[in-house]
């Protein structure tokens, strides 16, 4: 039995450890990893640059999601795993060029505390009536799909929307909060809707009935949110290169077709037509479409439809001087109507301890995301620029940067828009009618790095069960 996995990001190298751990019971069962990129990892990728620790990509992962920290545990990593520094979390938005901290109690852009909601500068006051207001909101049965801008706008209006639920999606996620299925993205948020009306009630509710972890416990939090890897997030990736077997792994192997041919699959593979028993397909949904439009022209649609946004990192390196001005915390985030390139900034030193030595610190700019993807066009030395200018705005920096490197991720973070449940219900369906064949990666079901893993191992469990 031969499974090919196509695509060697954490998704398909999540399937191929899978099959690989399912060997040992079944001598007869084979795989191969092809994977176009010379590089395994897809989306993750870490360095090391002036002995500091620089990720291209993900740079952790929400520790509440376990398949992670599970995966990192059987690949004996897990006195590897870092939490992030917590009790120093702070973050902020730019508002006219001014850092305003979020307010405390905010949870899923829901406020649940009333003196920091009533005292931040952050928004109007108007707006902090329309908030205290939105307890009376009656409940509402749930209706057709809609943008997370429309749920957050209806509660608590447009400035949320403007200084809150969209930076904070572009800036994690290069999403935006007009495009984004509420559904998809907030499936809480919709439920409390239903059920309390009221959004904030709705989340004081789930606290209070233990339904949803309080991430603050008599001040204290109870356990990193984010989670990452001593020697970066790269480690997952070599951690499971390891344990394949090198046979196993094709490298810089283009798949460019996708067909049934009487009970097997034919790939064409670097121009040459192969066959095998089952197929993973686990690159980007955009590229599936493509592969599999011959097989069935309308889940190639479904497919290609996914949104995908496009986004580029910019990670400097300062000395300690240089950073003087820097106030507490981890990083801020950009709302659109500041008219910035920059989505968010993290200054990553203080957000996970090593990632660089003494008297260094590195700032990590996030730009790019679905409303300016024109600017992957621009040259390294341009970004540069204007990511300087900016955090001399911002910041007050003008000190020489040690290093800056620049990452480009095209059309590499699926965006969940209007409407993403109707089209998995079909895609599912479509994959289901196919024998011995499976999709993941981050299109599907969730776009983090656990939600990829998730997908990649039940990809694995499904082609297993088929045999
Ligand atoms: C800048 C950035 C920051 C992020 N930050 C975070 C974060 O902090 N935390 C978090 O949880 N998530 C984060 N994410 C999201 C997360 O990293 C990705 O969703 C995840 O890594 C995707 O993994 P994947 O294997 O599904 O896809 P990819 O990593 O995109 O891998 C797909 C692979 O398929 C290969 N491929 C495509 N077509 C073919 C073909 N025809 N033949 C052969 N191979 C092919 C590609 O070369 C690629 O290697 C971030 C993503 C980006 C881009």
């Amino acid at each position: 039995m031969k499974v090919a996995i196509v695509g060697g990001g954490i998704s398909g190298l999540s399937t191929a450890f899978e099959i690989q751990k399912a060997r040992a019971a079944s001598p007869y069962l084979e795989y191969v990893l092809l994977e176009q990129s010379p590089r395994l990892g897809g989306s993750i990728f870490s360095e090391r640059i002036d002995e500091c620790l620089v990720e291209g990509g993900p740079d952790s992962f929400m520790t509440e999601k376990t398949s992670a920290t599970k995966l990192c545990a059987d690949l004996g990593l897990a006195d590897h795993l870092v939490g992030s520094n917590d009790a120093s979390r702070k973050t902020y938005i730019l508002l006219k060029n001014r850092l305003i901290a979020l307010p405390d109690g905010l949870m899923f852009m829901v406020p649940t505390k009333l003196m920091p909601t009533a005292l931040t500068p952050l928004f109007s006051w108007k707006t902090k009536i329309r908030m205290g207001l939105e307890l009376l909101h009656p409940p509402r049965p749930m209706q057709r799909d809609e943008s997370v801008a429309e749920l957050i706008q209806r509660h608590f209006g447009a400035e949320v929307v403007d200084r809150l639920a969209d930076p904070l999606l572009s800036g994690i996620y290069g999403g935006d909060a007009a495009v984004l299925s509420a559904r998809t993205v907030l499936p809480k948020l919709v439920e409390m809707e239903e059920k309390y009306g009221s959004l904030s009630r709705g989340m004081l509710a789930a606290y209070s009935s233990g339904s949803q972890p309080h991430p603050q416990t008599n001040g204290k939090p109870r356990r990193s949110v984010f989670s990452s890897l001593r020697g970066g997030m790269q480690e997952m990736v070599d951690g499971i290169e390891a344990r394949l077997d090198p046979a196993s792994i094709r490298r810089s192997t283009v798949v460019s077709r996708i067909d049934r041919v009487a009970e097997s699959w034919q790939l064409v593979v670097d121009g040459e037509p192969q066959l095998f028993d089952a197929v993973v397909v686990a690159t980007p949904a955009w590229a599936a479409g493509s592969l599999l439009a011959g097989l069935d022209p309308q889940l190639g649609i479904d497919l290609g439809d996914i949104p995908y946004s496009s986004s580029i990192t910019i990670t400097i390196g300062y000395g300690e001087a240089g950073l003087a001005s820097l106030p507490e915390g981890f990083g801020f985030l950009v709302p659109a109507s500041e008219k910035r390139s920059m989505l968010a900034c993290t200054f990553v030193h203080r957000k996970f301890p090593g990632r660089a030595p003494e008297g260094i610190g590195m700032l990590r700019c996030f730009l790019g995301g679905a409303r300016n993807s024109a600017l992957l066009n621009d040259s390294d030395q341009q970004l540069e620029s204007r990511v300087r200018a900016e955090l001399k705005d911002i910041l007050g920096i003008t000190a020489e940067p040690r290093f800056v490197r620049v990452h480009r991720w095209r059309r590499a973070m699926a965006q969940y828009a209007v409407g993403h449940q109707e089209r998995m219900t079909r895609i599912i369906q479509a994959v289901a009618r196919q024998p011995r064949l499976a999709l993941a990666g981050n299109a599907y079901l969730g776009i983090g790095v656990p939600d990829c893993i998730r997908t990649g191992q039940e990809a694995a469990a499904t082609i297993l069960r088929s045999f």
